[in-house]
């Protein structure tokens, strides 16, 4: 961060303008409206700064800049456009340890100003630290967009209710929680819509239920396959509310990264040289987080509900009564074959498409081979990479063709996704040739053919976090 953000309070403190003109209006109406105390200094003032001056109580002072001026001030803006006086004003001010903006004027600036979006209570201050004032000014135009006038309305009824709240909610905890009910709800809703009684009423309700004993809560949520552009607004929100993560390795650090700050993020999954968490410990760390009132996203890699075990999880929270949501992902094989431009299904090759799990020795056992091996359908093999040779006998010699296409995607839509395409005859060669590892997606079938050409030209994702696939093997 080139710059540390704050909001400044200037009520009654003496400040500093340096210049006559129309952009030292501005600087002035703006540091006026924040309640300061301002001098202006210049030999010459326009009119509606002379004007607004008066009207407001503010000091001018014609004559040139004197390097006593800056004296006494807590902020001073340099606005002449005079590089020589711009130059001063900064030296002198900083010399007495008083911020400094030069505006419009990098060099001569301690501080710079942000574009803002004011809604009363509520400012939205943009900056790009100096480095593009008019992206930060698009920027602006889009947040101004997005917050309803009315938002200035629901922070004053913030303000109002602040000091009743903090007498009735004593934890911190309990407190965030209650003014997050009061943000996502219809009280804000209300308040937005300016029906302050009813938000009150509203209000007024809900802090009385807020005092009785709370129970933790738990959300089961997919977080994708790993491009954090694949998470959903649901997860989103959650992660931004819950106050503890509980999560897989295979969720991408791209994702752990938009959870709320001061999370606890609590990683539960296999780490290369470390224990795994077993499932039943991490049911017991699950529940017993819950129970002690806390709000858990418990996230996982793809969908909770698809190889992931999160029905262990939901029944382990439903044996103590506690009360859970899923919240489903994008899961591995759908997101891969996105990003590798494989449709899972197609009306004239493929009618069908299954998920598989080749987990362990057993469980490729138990496979019904007769059925996987049958024509037009799609099979997506999770978990696949140590089991590619048994896979690929059992498939062939239960009569798929060995010139079946097939798609490895190792590591999809992250910004090292490989694809590997050829066919299943040559599935243990490339796996070797090219070192696959986990975690990688194996896709068999027609559909595996398509899509790689205009992969090559161009990536599936839209906003380009995976690169396009590396076209390797040769078809047939
Ligand atoms: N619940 C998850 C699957 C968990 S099992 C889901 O719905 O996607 C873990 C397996 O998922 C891995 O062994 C791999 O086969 C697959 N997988 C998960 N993320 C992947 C990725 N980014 N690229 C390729 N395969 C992935």
């Amino acid at each position: 961060m080139d710059y540390f953000p704050a909001f400044l309070n200037l009520r009654d403190r003496a400040c500093l303008v340096v210049g006559g003109g129309d952009i030292a209006l501005r600087k002035v109406r703006l540091m006026s409206s924040a309640g300061a105390t301002i001098t202006v200094v210049a030999p010459e003032f326009n009119a509606a700064l002379r004007g607004f001056v008066k009207a407001n109580d503010h000091r001018l002072v014609a004559r040139e800049f004197r390097s006593s001026d800056v004296a006494g001030n807590w902020l001073v803006v340099s606005a002449t456009g005079i590089p020589e006086v711009e130059q001063a004003v900064y030296r002198y001010a900083t010399d007495a340890g008083i911020f400094c903006n030069g505006v419009d004027d990098i060099k001569n600036c301690s501080y710079i100003t942000p574009a803002i979006v004011d809604r009363g209570a509520v400012v939205v201050a943009i900056s790009s630290g100096g480095a593009a004032p008019v992206l930060a000014r698009k920027l602006r135009a889009q947040i101004e967009m997005m917050l309803p006038a009315g938002i200035s309305t629901l922070a004053s009824l913030a303000r109002d209710w602040r000091e009743r709240v903090g007498k009735r909610l004593g934890d911190l905890l309990s407190r965030r929680r209650f003014w997050e009910s009061v943000f996502d709800g219809p009280i804000a809703s209300d308040a937005i819509a300016g029906d302050i009684t009813s938000a009150e009423v509203r209000l007024s309700q809900l802090l009385d239920d807020s005092t009785k004993e709370q129970a933790g809560e738990a959300w089961l949520v997919g977080a994708g396959p790993g491009d954090p552009g694949l998470l959903t607004v649901r997860a989103l929100q959650i992660m931004q509310t819950a106050d503890v993560i509980l999560h897989d390795r295979l969720v991408s650090s791209e994702v752990l990264a938009m959870a709320r700050r001061d999370a606890d993020l609590i990683s539960v999954g296999k780490t290369p040289g470390c224990r795994a968490n077993s499932q039943e410990e991490i049911n017991t760390l699950l529940v017993g987080l819950v129970r002690s009132g806390k709000r858990v996203c418990r996230l996982k890699g793809g969908d909770p509900f698809i190889f992931g075990r999160g029905g262990e999880e939901a029944e382990a929270l439903q044996k103590f009564g506690l009360a859970h949501q899923v919240v489903p992902g994008i899961t591995a094989a759908a997101g891969c074959a996105a990003y590798a431009g494989i449709p899972l299904t197609h009306r004239e090759l493929s009618q069908s498409v299954a998920f598989v799990t080749a987990h362990g020795k057993n469980s490729v056992d138990n496979l019904d081979w007769t059925a996987l091996a049958r024509d037009t359908q799609t099979l997506a093999f999770y978990m696949a990479v140590r089991r590619f040779g048994d896979l690929m006998n059992n498939l062939v010699e239960h009569g798929r063709a060995a010139d079946t296409p097939i798609a490895i995607i190792e590591k999809g839509t992250t910004p090292e996704q490989r694809v590997i395409r050829g066919t299943l005859g040559q599935l243990t060669l490339l796996a070797d040739a090219h070192r696959v590892t986990a975690p990688a997606m194996l896709i068999v079938g027609e559909v595996a053919a398509l899509g790689g050409e205009q992969q090559d030209r161009e990536p599936q994702s839209p906003h380009k976090y995976a690169k396009p696939e590396v076209r390797i093997a040769q078809k047939g």
